[in-house]
């Protein structure tokens, strides 16, 4: 009796950080493992009574799929605006008119809009609360360390305790301190953007629509939310930004309405604006010894194309697939098969996305009017070709190459 107390916990995955990729990892593999399995997340912030994040997220068709089949949708519906038409001007700041040069209508399926903005903190309340109805132990406290072995990991939490897993999932962000413990290092570099982040209220609907304009000084978006009210996501160089938000409300209001417009009739800002320092970051490997490295602790890209989630979410997706086919055959969920399937189908499209987002960044941060033209006329090739816009809507939904079962709405 003595001698059991005494044994260390035993789970059979840990996820290491419970922003939105970690919580969707464990509902994941709770549904694929079923309830016999033993599961945590560890995330200081799961100390929280709720989530303070003011962004909100282009949810693609793929990564909504996934939240259906995992019980999360029905959940944050209520709060989800789908987006039915997305257009893309580029323009300077002081153009009289931005003619639109790319639209997209809002459909992968009829009826399935390409994407739905969701708020992150419901999202997050959402999961967090799901995660404890399914029996997912919420520690709150982060993983300081960990020792990879043949039967298993043995972590070391911060608040002392020293559980062990067959899987440790490092979902702790873009600055991941687990991908530093495996020595897995990074290529990146900073763009010296940041975005501002705010929620704006506005006289008149916005019809669904999302709009991007497409400024020299970065990319400016509208995301319908809710109600007569806006996402923005606003980018500028990093000392701008901080000028931006150190101006009193009322001038702000001003610096907004020159990029806003006047469409939508009188905006309001309501929140707290806050500014998020942007960067590319791709790990050189997604796995070590039992580890996989899941979100924003595998890849950061711009937001210019709203696809970090939806990535971190399709990690999500192949890696609970390859677990959960592991676990069926009486494997080891940990063991170097199940870790090396999960990097194969990730690695590509993450690649190619990452290229993607940084390519566009680029490319519409040039100022020169040559260049302003030249990617005009290709906006305009790529808007007179249906079959072309529809391969990219499919593409940024996460429906291109070979989806796994959740992303298609299939349960494990
Ligand atoms: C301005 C902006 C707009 C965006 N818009 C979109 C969008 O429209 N669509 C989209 O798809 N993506 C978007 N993204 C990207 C998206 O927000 C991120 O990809 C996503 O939040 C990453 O989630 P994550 O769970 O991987 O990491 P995080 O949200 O960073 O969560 C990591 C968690 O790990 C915890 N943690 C850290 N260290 C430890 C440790 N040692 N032990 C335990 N826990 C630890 C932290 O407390 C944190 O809760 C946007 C990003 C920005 C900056």
């Amino acid at each position: 009796m003595q001698q059991q107390s005494m044994r260390p916990r035993r789970y059979d995955a840990v996820m290491a950080g419970g922003g939105l990729a970690g919580l969707s990892l464990a509902l994941a593999l709770r549904q694929g493992l079923g309830d016999g399995a033993r599961f945590a997340v560890a995330d200081p912030a799961s100390s929280r009574p709720a989530s303070t994040d003011l962004r909100a997220s282009a949810i693609a068709a793929g990564a909504r799929r996934l939240f259906e089949a995992l019980g999360v949708w029905e959940r944050v519906a209520g709060e989800a605006e789908p987006i039915l038409a997305m257009e893309i001007t580029d323009s300077k700041l002081g153009d009289a008119a931005r003619p639109v040069f790319l639209s997209f209508d809002g459909e992968v399926e009829p009826g399935e809009p390409f994407a739905h903005m969701v708020p992150n903190a419901v999202l997050q309340d959402a999961m967090t609360e799901l995660a404890r109805a399914r029996g997912i132990e919420l520690l709150p406290t982060r993983v300081a360390g960990f020792t990879p072995g043949p039967a298993g990991t043995a972590l070391r939490l911060a608040d002392g305790a020293e559980p062990a897993a067959s899987l440790l999932a490092a979902c702790d962000g873009a600055r991941s301190k687990l991908r530093a413990l495996a020595g897995i290092g990074v290529t990146g570099w900073s763009y010296h953007q940041s975005a501002i982040v705010m929620t704006v209220g506005h006289e008149r609907p916005h019809g669904g629509r999302a709009i991007e304009h497409f400024l020299p000084a970065g990319p400016f978006a509208l995301l319908p939310l809710t109600g007569n009210r806006c996402s923005i996501v606003w980018t500028e160089p990093t000392e701008a930004a901080a000028r931006l938000l150190a101006l009193p409300r009322v001038l702000l209001r001003d610096e907004l309405e020159q990029r806003f417009g006047l469409e939508l009739g009188e905006i309001e800002i309501l929140d707290a604006p806050r500014a998020f320092p942007l960067g590319f970051q791709m790990a050189r490997a997604f796995i070590s010894d039992r580890l996989a490295l899941v979100g924003d602790a595998a890849h950061t890209i711009h937001p210019i194309a709203g696809q970090g989630i939806n990535m971190g979410l399709r990690d999500v997706a192949a890696l609970a697939e390859a677990v959960t086919d592991a676990a069926r055959l009486g494997l080891d969920i940990g063991g170097p098969d199940v870790l090396e399937r999960y990097q194969r189908w990730r690695r590509f499209d993450t690649l190619a996305m990452g290229a993607a987002t940084d390519g566009l960044n680029r490319l519409f941060g040039m100022r020169s009017d040559a260049v302003r033209l030249v990617r005009d006329v290709g906006l305009g090739l790529v808007e007179r070709l249906p079959a072309l816009k529809s391969f990219f809507i499919r593409d940024a939904a996460g429906l291109g190459g070979q989806s796994p079962r959740l992303l298609r709405g299939e349960a494990l």
